[in-house]
């Protein structure tokens, strides 16, 4: 199966760049000792821009590990906001005060990544205005949370910021209440169910409090102060329910975004090379060519695995069918951390075979259970990596333990299923090596603080989507015999889920798909289970263009890869692709093509019709 994606650049203009450029010195990279003096300014500019961003956003800045503004709380007010769009203003004048061309390349994406923040973050006041319609945006569970159970600063301290933010609680959710007209009905019920979450976490403020060393007084504040918060929290989601019930409000916000604004947000959050249009119909294609390759594995794979049985004729039923049967292969749930451990060190070991690219043996990946308070997520294994703020602390690959406690034997069974033999080994490719993982270890050396706070999603996830198919492109899983069907098959499945994302989440919000034929798209097209299609029904109801990160990302890094490798024919090599890709950070992907081509052949790219 071959992407071809022949007429997407945008713009219409083809850039076609002949005779690559061999030598593997010059790739204007951050490390090189001198630095000019407009990069010295623009370095200067930036952090006192990421200074100013934390005061006014200090829940965003405590999430990024920064707690100098811990006792502050943002009231979301028509004064707030005036503030907000005031800076935003001011800071994209101040950005136009350099000259991109004077700059490093590590500082030109930093320069055009605050100019998209800005923009975005000016429409989303502005336009999207998700701040009078989605209730769920006005919770304080977090950043109680982030005070409670937070390892920057001793008890004391936490509380006292805890009693500074609860101080505002009242003027907090009146703000809310004042804003919100006919908010969507979905999201309404977002916000009653984390907002009783937050409900439950006020008494373990009251066990910290027991806890403390504070003063006999501020104890009496704090729990004063907790008695009112419950009662203002109380009383948000008492109005929320009122309102809105069990019958709809007839003039609530649809939790669909329509054409319009969603095509503005595809913008501003992904700053991909495409359209939605455009994305949508690749995703389509791309399906399509799974679906037709799926069925040529199953076909090729059914005397194997269903000896006596006649073949189905129609398509999905026969792939259907042999994908229960691969999936019936899997570890138990003992061995199921074991098993990722044990893989780990074979992924690194394929990656050097392969020449692949360049790791870094100082920084090994540790792979732990995860720890009690992170899990219940769903999420089965994660990358825990440090914050732009906590650069040196370890990163792990955290791996949930299949419990009696938590899974039920038919619970473990279906898990197990999901994450068979076959699954888990593109699971730990995407989040650990050479995915999620090494990105982040590859990040790290051009370290730049933009990057880690405005890390675009759609390289971010499209980094691990394509790694997973570039691995086995190159063999991985194959025996002397040649390339496993088993994996490949359920590496299609798992592809497809990332297309289907896609599909779904421009088909819900711009096409006005119903709930019945998402179901359908998922369960018939996809081979996904009622549950796991029901979950992500949610999702796509309560999110918008996250979804299609995974299959933008992905789509963008194999076309940039088809291009390189048409100009630079022989030359063309893998593990330089991946390193200088990887080399520009968490920056769009259409803004590394720019820089990868610029240097592929500085002096010989031509502009053609
Ligand atoms: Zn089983
Ligand atoms: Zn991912």
């Amino acid at each position: 199966m071959k992407l071809r994606f022949l007429s997407a650049l945008a713009g219409g203009a083809l850039l076609l760049v002949t005779g690559a450029c061999q030598s593997t010195d010059s790739a204007k990279n951050d490390d090189a000792p001198v630095v000019s003096a407009a990069d010295q300014r623009f370095n200067t500019f930036k952090e006192a821009f990421i200074e100013r961003l934390w005061r006014l956003n200090p829940d965003w800045a405590a999430y990024q590990g920064y707690h100098k503004y811990d006792a502050a709380l943002v009231i979301n007010d028509s004064a707030w906001r005036a503030g907000a769009r005031a800076q935003y203003a001011r800071e994209l004048d101040r950005l136009g005060g350099f000259a991109p061309d004077s700059l490093s390349a590590n500082n030109q994406t930093d320069h055009r990544m605050l100019a998209d923040f800005l923009r975005g973050a000016e429409w989303n006041l502005d336009s999207l205005r998700a701040w009078e319609w989605d209730p769920s945006s006005y919770n304080l569970g977090d950043p109680i949370g982030m005070l409670l159970n937070g390892r920057h600063a001793p008890l004391n301290k936490r509380l006292s910021s805890l009693s500074d933010k609860l101080s505002k609680a009242s003027a907090y959710y009146e703000a809310a209440t004042r804003n919100l007209r006919h908010p969507s009905v979905e999201h309404a019920k977002l916000a009653i169910l984390q907002n009783e979450g937050t409900l439950a976490l006020l008494p373990q403020v009251l066990d910290s409090v027991k806890k403390s060393t504070l003063t006999e007084f501020q104890q009496e504040r704090l729990r004063q102060q907790v008695e009112t918060t419950r009662a203002v929290i109380g009383g948000y989601v008492a109005s929320l329910k009122t309102t809105l019930g069990n019958k709809a409000d007839p003039q609530a916000h649809p939790y669909r975004l329509g054409s319009a604004l969603y095509a503005r947000k595809f913008h501003h959050d992904l700053a991909s090379a495409y359209s939605p249009e455009q994305l949508y119909d690749r995703a389509v294609a791309h399906k399509e060519e799974l679906l037709t390759d799926m069925a040529k594995i199953s076909t090729e794979l059914w005397p194997k695995y269903c000896p006596n049985e006649p073949k189905p004729a129609d398509r999905q039923q026969l792939i259907r069918r042999v994908i229960d049967k691969l999936t019936l292969n899997h570890t138990t749930p003992d061995s199921f951390v074991v098993a990722v451990r044990q893989q780990i060190p074979r992924l690194v070991q394929f990656v050097n075979d392969k020449n692949l690219l360049t790791q870094d043996p100082s920084k090994p990946l540790v792979v732990r259970e995860t720890p009690l308070y992170m899990r219940g997520g769903g999420a089965g294994a994660s990358v825990s990596a440090p914050g732009p703020y906590d650069k040196d602390a370890d990163t792990y690959y955290n791996v949930s333990p299949i419990t009696k406690a938590d899974y039920s034997p038919e619970a473990a069974e279906s898990y197990l299923r999901e994450y068979n033999r076959y699954t888990l080994q593109i699971l730990n490719i995407h989040e650990a090596i050479p995915g999620h993982y090494t990105q982040l270890v590859y990040a790290n050396r051009s370290p730049s603080l933009v990057k880690a706070i405005f890390g675009n999603g759609s390289m971010v996830e499209g980094w691990a989507v394509y790694t997973e198919r570039m691995m086995l492109e190159n063999g991985y899983g194959a025996t002397a015999a040649g390339r496993s069907p088993e994996l490949w098959l359920l590496y299609y499945k798992w592809n497809l889920r990332t297309t289907l994302n896609t599909i779904l989440d421009i088909s819900v919000h711009t096409k006005n798909m119903s709930e019945k034929d998402a179901l359908a798209l998922l369960m018939n097209d996809g081979f996904q289970e009622r549950s796991e299609a029901q979950g992500k029904w949610r999702r796509v109801q309560l999110s918008q263009v996250q979804l299609c990160s995974y299959f933008d990302g992905y789509a963008q890094i194999m076309e940039l890869r088809d291009e390189l490798k048409t100009a630079q024919g022989k030359a063309f090599d893998l593990r330089t692709f991946h390193e200088q890709f990887l080399s520009y950070g968490s920056a769009p992907v259409r803004y590394i093509r720019e820089l990868m081509l610029a240097h592929t052949a500085p002096a010989v790219a031509r502009r053609e019709k």
